[in-house]
């Protein structure tokens, strides 16, 4: 299978690069840059230490489609929907775990995944997924008496909040309730904003270090309180997930899945 990597310098990029690399029955094909990156023209893998694998960081992203089975793509969302056009018009599958899309931002996605195949999470881990499959089982159980509040933290280089994760963990709990996220999600609660409605889904944020990954999910009920909670220490699991996501993808129809259908936890 041959792999493509955009974005290859980035932070995932980098992980990517050598969990592509170790992971037998893949091959590098490439990985691009932005335009006047830094890195472009450097080995993608001496770049990180590793033994040179004679392929240069290059800004042709379009080319980068055209060779590669699967790309996989952890960037920016506002690139995206180039992307999605590129992969469609190649029938190359697509990885993506870029995070932070609007509205017309997914319908670009949904739209390239009637060409080809796309696998979309907002988080690739294999723990965060059953945190999701758990957080639907357990809205579905609790009645309304139990208040939903869902805390992430993040490293302060993170430009998205609340996390896509948090977003997910949300229209998780929120379909357990049989009600749509955007109805009753509370973004975050400045000063002075009054009680709380019954039935919302509360959100809140925080930044700062290093930190890789947290979420935690509350379900406070009048006399008792169950906690969910999943901590990321490296983001290699994210790339481990995105290959195995890859494996997958390179053998399955044209459409549109997430996470849980790679991992076979679907209802
Ligand atoms: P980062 O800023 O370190 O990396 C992004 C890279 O994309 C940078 O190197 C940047 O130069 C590159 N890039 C920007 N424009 C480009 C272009 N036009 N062509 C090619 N490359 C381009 O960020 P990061 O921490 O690696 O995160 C990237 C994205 O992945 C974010 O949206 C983040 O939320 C998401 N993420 C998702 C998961 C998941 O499991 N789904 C896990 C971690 C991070």
């Amino acid at each position: 299978m041959k792999v493509g990597i955009v974005g290859c310098a980035g932070r995932m990029g980098q992980m990517l690069v050598r969990e592509v690399l170790a992971t037998s029955g893949c091959e590098l094909r490439g990985g691009t840059e932005s335009p006047g990156h830094l890195a472009l023209g450097q080995d993608i893998a001496a770049r990180i230490g590793l033994s040179p694998c004679g392929l240069d960081i290059r800004d042709d992203t379009p080319s980068l489609f055209q060779i590669s089975d699967v790309v996989i793509d952890f960037t920016l969302a506002t690139i995206t929907e180039t992307h999605t056009a590129w992969a469609a018009q190649h029938g190359t599958k697509l990885i993506l775990g870029t995070t932070g899309h609007d509205e017309q931002q997914i319908s670009s996605i949904t739209a390239a995944a009637k060409k080809t195949t796309i696998v979309k999470a907002m988080n690739f881990s294999v723990g965060i997924n059953i945190l999701l499959k758990l957080t639907k089982d357990i809205a579905r159980t609790v009645d309304e008496e139990f208040d939903i509040e869902i805390v992430e933290m993040h490293h302060r280089h993170k430009i998205d909040s609340p996390s896509g994760t948090a977003i997910g963990l949300g229209e998780a709990a929120a379909a357990g309730r049989k009600t749509a996220l955007p109805d009753v999600a509370n973004w975050g609660r400045d000063r002075g904003t009054g009680k709380r409605s019954p039935g919302e889904i509360g959100f809140a944020s925080l930044r700062g270090g290093e930190v890789v990954g947290e979420h935690k999910v509350i379900f406070a009920g009048n006399s008792e309180r169950i906690e969910l909670s999943h901590t990321a220490y490296s983001r290699e699991l994210f790339a481990k997930g995105a290959v195995i996501a890859a494996k997958w993808a390179n053998h399955k129809d044209t459409g549109l899945y997430d996470m849980i259908d790679v991992l076979g936890m679907g209802e």
